[in-house]
């Protein structure tokens, strides 16, 4: 699989509350974690079962080499994961002692990432996932790529941004599958509230294999040519949903990878991110195919 998208280091305040403007406020503690939703994405494919080629760009720096060793670690093919003088992307966030959170994220590094930093050869018939962390026109070239050499484009459209443009409208042209969540379905389809997720994701999955949309506890709705269907979510003690969306399009790549059917797939991501949700963390709480097979098989 090619993974083309984000890595940022997450920087983590905890602090009782969140300064106001002009305050200045003592924190409690801090910690760095590696993020971004394509090293997280990448993370989760691998860890699903597939090799993963991940291509995006760091700084030359230190959380550049901390992000770097992180994919490593998980056997991520990182060949194509370039390196900028731009300083590597980060995301700062303070968590409130009530929970609440405030995030500013700088991509700095990411948005570096030029169609120059994509491999050369893609592997016939592979799957690619890209999110819109990264310059469109970069993931637009990989996705002409990889449907030249016969693959299949998921494009998990978070943020949607840049897809009014012609650029945008060339990728979504070249996606195979859209995989969103219920905000960004709302956005892709120019309403204010979802209304039936179902016809949403039948309306997004005109003139492509397929369109699949993420509840959250909810599960998710699929739709393809052949038909649509809903998934409940798993029942499970949630702790921390952070990544599960993440979780969810690792799984879910992995398994259509593997020749699965768009529904064996989303059974397959959707256990994926249960399993996220029983654990703390992002990169941390991504669980491994045995795990998944496993819950499956309960
Ligand atoms: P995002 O984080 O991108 O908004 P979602 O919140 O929709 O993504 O979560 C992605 C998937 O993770 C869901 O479709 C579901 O399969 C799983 N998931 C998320 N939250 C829970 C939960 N509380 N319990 C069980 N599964 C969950």
């Amino acid at each position: 699989m090619l993974v083309i998208g984000s890595a940022n280091m997450d920087i983590v305040v905890r602090a009782l509350r969140a300064p106001a403007a002009g305050e200045t406020v003592m924190g409690l503690d801090y910690a760095l974690y590696p993020g971004g939703k394509g090293a997280n994405q990448a993370v989760a494919a691998r860890r699903a079962g597939s090799y993963v080629q991940f291509c995006g760009c760091l700084g030359r720096d230190a959380y550049g080499e901390a992000l770097r060793a992180a994919l490593l670690a998980d056997q991520v093919d990182v060949c194509a994961l370039g390196v900028s003088e731009t300083p590597s992307g980060v995301a700062l966030i303070t968590v409130e002692d009530s929970g609440e959170n405030r995030i500013i994220v700088v991509p700095g590094a990411n948005y570096a990432l030029k169609p120059e930093g994509l491999p050369e050869i893609v592997r016939p018939g592979t799957v690619m996932l890209a999110q819109l962390e990264v310059p469109i026109e970069t993931v637009l070239n990989g996705a002409a790529k990889v449907r030249s050499a016969g693959g299949t484009v998921v494009l998990n459209a978070s943020p949607v941004t840049g897809l009014s443009t012609a650029s945008g409208a060339a990728l979504l042209a070249a996606t195979d599958v859209l995989l969103v969540n219920e905000t960004e379905a709302a956005m892709l389809l120019d309403v204010a509230e979802l209304p039936a997720p179902a016809a949403a994701a039948q309306r997004l999955a005109q003139g492509r294999r397929a369109a699949v949309i993420t509840l959250g506890s909810d599960g998710v709705v699929w739709a393809e040519q052949a038909g649509c269907g809903h998934i409940p979510a798993h029942h499970v003690e949630a702790v921390d949903t952070t990544a599960c969306g993440d979780a969810f399009a690792g799984g879910f790549a992995a398994a259509l990878e593997a020749g699965k059917t768009v529904e064996q797939a989303v059974r397959f991501g959707n256990a994926a991110g249960a399993l996220t949700a029983t654990k703390p963390g992002a990169q941390p709480s991504l669980p491994q195919r045995g795990d998944i097979v496993a819950f499956l098989e309960r």
